[in-house]
């Protein structure tokens, strides 16, 4: 049984981590993990750099193929999709997010992990309102965009 089977929390353990290279470029994350007979993934990214062998099987990001435009976290029903990105000392994380109040640019906010914990203070770059899940991109710490999945906005 897989550690996440047991905790319910994945970790950068579970799925192939792109170079630093790719990082600098930006790329996907999938953090799709269980077989379930899905795809808008693959459907909506511009370059067909998602692919899967069937609808059941676990999608592939081509890390050299992505563009990092951020149409595959929207289109995710699972909200599993993350793009990040190194730019000079800092990190970007573009993350699906469903939540109210939705944040503004240049705010700060609190980033969170995968368990829901704090990991310090992100700004916020680019909020893009496209139906119910709004795509954020904060800028954290570098060594923190495979750690930030969630943001938490000050009230
Ligand atoms: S970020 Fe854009 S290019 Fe990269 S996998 Fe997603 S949709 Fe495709
Ligand atoms: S759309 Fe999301 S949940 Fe569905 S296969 Fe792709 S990554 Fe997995």
């Amino acid at each position: 049984m897989k550690n996440y089977e047991k905790t319910g929390i994945l970790s950068t353990k579970d799925f192939i981590l792109p170079t630093k290279k790719q990082l600098k470029k930006g790329v996907a994350i999938l953090e799709c993990v269980q077989k379930i007979p899905c795809n808008p993934c693959v459907d909506s990214c511009p370059v067909g750099a998602i692919s899967m062998k069937d609808i059941n099987s676990l999608p592939v990001v081509d890390f050299d193929k992505c563009i990092a435009c951020g149409k595959c976290v929207g289109a995710c029903p699972g909200l599993a999709i993350f793009v990040v990105k190194i730019k000079e000392d800092k990190g970007l994380v573009t993350l699906p997010y469903e939540f109210l109040p939705v944040p503004s640019v240049g705010e700060q906010v609190s980033v969170l992990d995968r368990e829901g914990k704090n990991q310090g203070e992100g700004i916020v770059q680019k909020v893009i309102k496209n139906g119910k899940t709004i795509i954020v991109t904060v800028e954290v710490d570098k060594d923190l965009i495979m750690d930030v999945r969630n943001i938490r906005v000050k009230i």
